[in-house]
């Protein structure tokens, strides 16, 4: 016995006695002895702290991070020894029944230990321990895979025809077939060996794929046609406690041994999965200063901050104090983005003639935000189910742009272009915030059929193109005031879509400054056309962003009562033969979100009336696009009425937008007189 080996054992058992491992290896033993059922091999998890085991010992911890499968069967002897001794499992005959597997807490946080998934070559052949990171984009069923299995030999005579000596154990990144199969041969007599199928252990499996999070870049909509390039995933092998531990279009951090699957004449690497952990990005955003400075500026009023955020928002794309209610509708949905479940969302829909400009403002502003996808047209938006390519024939769901999206936003494009199945599908899940995807059991090999419901938590932008729609329709003959015609479109998507907005341009030409902000780009592309470009940069809005959406909100009750009374109100007034009222449950989700949204973009942690008047005259405005105008008489453009040209309009704007909120106010007492407000007077 080499001595050295001998050492080991003996810190093993130092070890396990130290940090408690020995007490849960003890009561796992009971478990299996309890049930006085006789196995191939017995599974033991044991929970290894590499810092404290180097510590103890360095050349232990040294085997356990460089050659993990040896440093198990060191483990695999003394817990037999142990188990001997101690009579833990009577039923248990030889060592090699014996399955250690070790789980690393943490790895050391050196270069060494990471594998990228985005750096070539990798180390795939040093079968030891990895830590790496990534997103799930597939997920397959959870499948049965042995985790041991007992052989005999057929020649009688032979002392392996007996016993357990000839145990097969499922080694990291080994098929089915490296395990079990029908032509192993004695290692004593070269007789055939036959498995004792009583004996085989079984263990859940389920094959994930992962895909670097910087190919999210590539994603983001950058170039619309994403046809020439293709995902590289990496595929992962979950097994036993950890099938069903992720969840698709997460972000997680796992520590596993790389293997190469050999799977006919092809290769693939994989990562067998030691620990799976969520993935939470380090480093909190901050606000620049300018940012800083222009709040204090603007600290008079509740309104002037995110006017100004919104008029000078993304002028490398366009002009600054243009499309500002489009700006402003884009920087709530921005901050409105949320891992969380059950958040609130802000989808946005828009009415547009002049499309080019409008994507490439949508596009640009979903840059900013780490799961901003732009929808490539040739994949489907909603999770799909196809066959694993790795020849178990197993079904296997594909996460789509909605899914990789999660916590981000999902740039449709143009609406109109999808077919109608796709937009029943696409107005479902604005509804419930998830899809259900069926797994045909006859064509994937299972007895069932299955269904497994995704959760989509996503904001969805698209726009539909005006000038097309009522080129293709008729106009309708009775429209209301204000409506607009979104025919092309089924009415009950449009409500989907929590606002719709109509760029504010007159549909048969640009507004000069943007013709001269479209040619002088044409010239130059790096110009800098604006000083605020230079103040506000697009970083330092991607840093905002990631700040204000991190933002805990609650409402106020002055803020509560105002959005309840404008919505109680609206109901009473919007009215139709055919749906009752024409405001739909969830206008109050919307107002609420929006509200937030828009004391999340001020900084503030305290949604006040201020907040919820924007949040009314948006979607007001926007139910007048739907439906024509109400009793509360909103202008076209009720939240941006004039230019921003200085302070003095500013506060021209505020001035105007308290008249709104008292106008509302009457609105309110006028049609839900039930609701009290106390009104402030100025
Ligand atoms: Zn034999
Ligand atoms: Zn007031």
């Amino acid at each position: 016995m080499d001595p050295e080996i001998q050492k080991m054992r003996e810190v093993v058992l130092v070890y396990l006695d130290r940090s408690g491992g020995l007490q849960k290896f003890v009561h796992d033993c009971k478990k299996y002895n309890d049930s006085k059922q006789s196995y191939a091999v017995y599974r033991f998890i044991i929970s290894i702290n590499p810092s404290d085991i180097a510590e103890l010992d360095a050349t232990l911890g040294n085997y356990i991070l460089h050659n993990p499968l040896q440093a198990a069967q060191i483990f695999q002897s003394v817990c037999f020894v142990a188990i001997k001794t101690l009579s833990l499992i009577e039923q248990l005959q030889t060592e090699a029944q014996i399955s250690i597997l070790l789980k690393p807490t943490h790895l050391p946080p050196l270069p060494s230990y990471v594998l990228s998934l985005s750096t070539y070559p990798f180390n795939y052949t040093s079968q030891r321990f990895y830590m790496s990171e990534g997103i799930v984009i597939a997920m397959g069923t959870v499948t049965k895979y042995t985790q041991g299995a007992r052989f005999l030999c057929t020649e009688e005579t032979c002392p392996f025809s007996e016993g357990f000596r000839c145990i097969r154990v499922h080694c990291p990144g080994a098929t089915e077939s490296a395990t079990v199969r029908t032509d192993f041969v004695c290692s004593l007599c070269s007789s055939p060996l036959q498995e004792d199928m009583k004996f085989r252990v079984l263990g859940d499996k389920q094959i994930v794929e992962m895909i670097d999070a910087k190919i999210l870049n590539a994603l983001k909509g950058y170039s619309i046609d994403n046809s020439h390039f293709r995902i590289q995933a990496f595929t992962l092998f979950l097994r036993d406690e950890l099938a069903n531990k992720m969840t698709i279009g997460n972000h997680y951090r796992i520590i596993g041994i790389p293997a190469c699957v050999q799977n006919g004449l092809q290769a693939t690497a994989c990562i067998e999965v030691n620990s799976v952990q969520i993935y939470k990005p380090n480093g909190r955003s901050s606000v620049s200063d300018n940012f800083k400075y222009l709040l204090s500026l603007t600290s008079s009023s509740c309104w002037k901050f995110t006017a100004v955020l919104a008029n000078i928002f993304a002028s490398q794309v366009v002009p600054p104090g243009t499309y500002n209610t489009l700006k402003l509708a884009i920087l709530l949905s921005l901050v409105q983005t949320s891992e969380k479940e059950n958040a609130d969302y802000l989808d946005l829909l828009i009415m547009t003639s002049d499309t080019v400009v409008i994507d490439r403002l949508l596009n640009y502003s979903l840059c900013l935000l780490p799961r901003g996808i732009r929808h490539p047209p040739s994949s489907d938006i909603f999770p799909s189910v196809s066959k694993d390519k790795h020849g178990t024939g197993s079904a296997s769901i594909q996460a789509c742009s909605a899914v990789l999206a999660k916590g981000g936003i999902c740039y449709i494009g143009d609406l109109s272009s999808y077919k109608k199945d796709k937009l029943e599908l696409l107005q479902s899940v604005l509804e419930s915030r998830t899809t259900t995807v069926f797994i045909p059991g006859k064509k994937y090999g299972e007895e069932a059929d299955q269904q497994v419901t995704v959760s989509i938590q996503t904001n969805f932008w698209s726009f539909v193109d005006v000038d097309s729609s009522s080129k293709k329709h008729i106009q309708k003959e009775n429209f209301l005031i204000g409506q607009m015609d979104v025919s092309l479109i089924p009415v009950n998507l449009v409500d989907g879509f929590g606002l719709l907005i109509y760029n504010e341009f007159p549909s048969c030409r640009l507004s000069s400054p943007v013709v001269h902000h479209i040619l002088k780009k044409a010239i130059n592309p790096e110009a800098m056309l604006y000083k605020v470009s230079q103040q506000f940069r697009t970083q330092d809005y991607e840093e905002f962003i990631l700040f204000a959406r991190n933002l805990h909100v609650v409402l106020s009750s002055e803020a509560e009562s105002l959005i309840q009374g404008y919505y109680l109100a609206s109901r009473r007034v919007r009215r139709d033969s055919i749906h009752g009222s024409t405001l739909s449950a969830s206008a109050l989700k919307i107002l609420i979100s929006l509200a937030k949204a828009h004391a999340k973009l001020s900084l503030r942690q305290t949604v006040f009336e201020e907040d919820a008047v924007i949040a009314i005259l948006l979607l007001e405005s926007s139910l007048t696009l739907k439906h024509g105008t109400s009793a509360l008489c909103v202008a076209p453009n009720p939240v941006f009425p004039f230019d921003l040209s200085d302070e003095n309009s500013l506060q021209q704007r505020d001035i105007y937008l308290m008249q709104c909120h008292h106008q509302l106010l009457k609105f309110i007492n006028a049609y839900s007189p039930g609701i009290h407000i106390n009104s402030h007077e100025e």
